[in-house]
């Protein structure tokens, strides 16, 4: 079960109120383009499936003033201020704009990571086009909660990462006092489904 609903196509979202016109403006003109490129400076396979790519792509400009504006029009999109990232859910994807790059896990394959630039792209182009007509969100909608997190450790409660109990652990790797590499069992193998939904986790919600 996800822990967020995720978005069909980023850029057809109901309450983004970007234009088509604008797109295509953007796409055949370049002239006044916010954002000119997104290169990949990374890509390998992903830990837990490995048929499935994550990348990361380094933005031409710091695009930081947009992800307020994005978090307004995509009511799925979970926005950090504090780590300065907002990440959207594109089915299984999960793709993290920082402020200077892009952060992409479980995408199907080189094509479609050149898709998802594209669309990232656009998305923030046209967010940073019509910012006038949006109000800027700065809160994140969604919490991350310990008892999420706790209910994907092993729950063993064995002291190896330093804290008395598990759950311990699980607030103390939100606050980021922890950090989920101290928990030995999550690597277990029979855990590899619960270390794939807290990687996951931690990464949507900025960690
Ligand atoms: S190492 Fe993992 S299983 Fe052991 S107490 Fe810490 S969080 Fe729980």
């Amino acid at each position: 079960m996800p822990f967020i609903f995720g978005i069909d196509k980023i850029l057809t979202n109901q309450n983004n109120k970007c234009s088509i016109g604008n797109r295509d403006k953007i796409k055949e003109g370049g002239k006044g383009m916010y954002l000119d490129d997104i290169k990949i400076i990374f890509m390998q396979s992903c830990v837990a499936d490995s048929k499935k790519i994550r990348f990361k792509a380094k933005f031409s400009r710091d695009i930081s003033e947009v992800l307020p504006y994005i978090n307004s029009v995509l009511k799925d999109a979970i926005y950090n201020k504090n780590a300065m990232s907002l990440t959207i859910r594109k089915e299984f994807r999960i793709i993290t704009l920082h402020s200077d790059m892009l952060a992409v896990s479980k995408a199907v394959n080189e094509t479609d990571a050149y898709e998802i630039i594209d669309s990232v792209k656009d998305l923030i182009n046209n967010t940073y086009e019509n910012k006038e007509k949006i109000k800027p969100l700065y809160e994140m909608r969604s919490k991350p909660s310990a008892i999420d997190v706790y209910n994907h450790l092993p729950k063993l409660n064995c002291r190896k990462c330093g804290e008395y109990t598990c759950l311990a652990f699980a607030t103390k790797l939100l606050s980021g006092e922890q950090n989920i590499k101290r928990c030995v069992h999550i690597y277990d193998v029979h855990n590899r489904e619960n270390l794939e939904w807290i990687e996951d986790f931690l990464q949507v919600f900025g960690y």
